[in-house]
């Protein structure tokens, strides 16, 4: 730490993202959630196109994403906002949506305690009950900004629209951010419910579902205003905060509906085929709607020991050795040869216990 950094961020600790390592001959890499395949053709079709540009600005207003999303889901443009990832959409919703502070669950995604200590917003941490589900409930009366993802990450639990609904109907003037990072994967989008509710934000993301998690392209579906407030700090921080070849690339990606429906429909099998392989070995996995299964209390092996054993074995996968997480491992969904080396290796694993 240098002698010049604010002292209001001495005592911030980072996001920890998972590994991506690099040259690794045979490596399986299960640890972020990637899409298993690659972009479309037609996004590496778009973004080569565009190459020749890249000596101009890109598009502040991120249009030709920002229309392809609005078609997608139905809405208008003025309902779109588009980030550097969604994590920079949620850095803004911390930053300024949260004035009376954010609730959210103890098991979530580990980013948004960061993005609340970052920004210096209250926390409110709501525990999860003992089968790893929200409870809507716990949230009637707390004022602060909701942040839930559904799906849970790194449950992959989900909730059904009507919770969501139950949950935005407890106070109509507190905002709800929905963080629909996994939705594709079998969950219902709450995108629909924009019209209806005022106090909702839906965030998205292309890293999953969209297979362009290096191409950094996230976005908000929610009422016009709200929108307007998301571009308010977008155009004081950083207005070209999207990049022409991620602006092209999620322009084809989200209009090649044909790609996403068959690599979407792949991984939701694979997932299937993975949770129940694992549960046939002993572990409890959590019904995932997700592209990850969340796997642990295994009689024959801890969760710290699976993960360094399957390490041992060239598969890389995600540990939280924090609180109840500790008895789980994440397993993001890959490839079904992937899947059925990690089952192999997994059968191997307990068999030398
Ligand atoms: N939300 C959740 C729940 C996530 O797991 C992630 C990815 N780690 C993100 C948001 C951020 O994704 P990105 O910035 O790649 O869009």
């Amino acid at each position: 730490m240098s002698a010049f950094l604010d002292k209001k961020l001495e005592k911030l600790v980072p996001y920890t993202p998972g590994e991506q390592p690099h040259g690794i001959e045979g490596l399986i890499k299960l640890n972020t959630n990637e899409n298993p395949f690659p972009p479309s053709p037609m996004v590496i079709e778009a973004v080569n196109r565009t190459v020749s540009s890249l000596n101009l600005y890109s598009d502040p207003a991120c249009v030709r994403a920002v229309e392809a999303i609005a078609a997608f889901y139905g809405v208008r443009k003025e309902n779109v906002f588009v980030s550097n990832g969604s994590d920079e959409t949620l850095s803004f919703i911390f930053h300024g949506l949260c004035e009376n502070g954010a609730a959210f669950p103890d098991i979530t995604y580990g980013f948004y305690k960061v993005f609340a200590d970052m920004f210096g917003v209250r926390k409110t941490v709501v525990p999860l009950d003992d089968d790893f589900n929200i409870q809507i409930d716990d949230y009637k009366d707390i004022k602060s900004t909701v942040v839930i993802a559904n799906p849970n990450a790194p449950t992959g639990i989900c909730l059904p629209l009507s919770e969501i609904e139950r949950l935005l109907n407890q106070d109509l003037n507190r905002l709800v951010v929905v963080d629909e990072a996994y939705i594709d994967f079998g969950g219902e989008s709450a995108v629909k419910l924009i019209d209806e509710y005022k106090n909702l934000l839906v965030v998205q993301t292309f890293s999953k579902s969209r297979s362009l998690a290096g191409g950094r392209i996230g976005f908000a579906v929610a009422d016009a205003e709200i929108i307007a407030d998301l571009n308010r700090m977008k155009y004081a921080f950083n207005p070209y905060n999207v990049n022409a070849l991620s602006i092209a690339a999620a322009e084809a990606a989200m209009k090649d509906t044909a790609y996403f429906e068959t690599c979407r429909s792949t991984v939701i099998k694979n997932r299937e085929y993975i949770a129940k392989k694992l549960r046939e070995l002993g572990f409890t996995v959590l019904d995932s709607k997700a592209n990850f299964v969340f796997a642990g209390r295994n009689k024959k092996v801890s969760a710290a020991d699976y993960f360094e054993k399957l390490r041992r074995n060239n598969i890389l996968v995600r540990y939280f050795p924090e609180g109840r997480s500790a008895d789980f491992v994440r397993i993001s969904v890959g490839a079904m040869e992937q899947m059925e080396k990690l089952y192999e290796v997994t059968k191997t694993i307990l068999g030398e216990m």
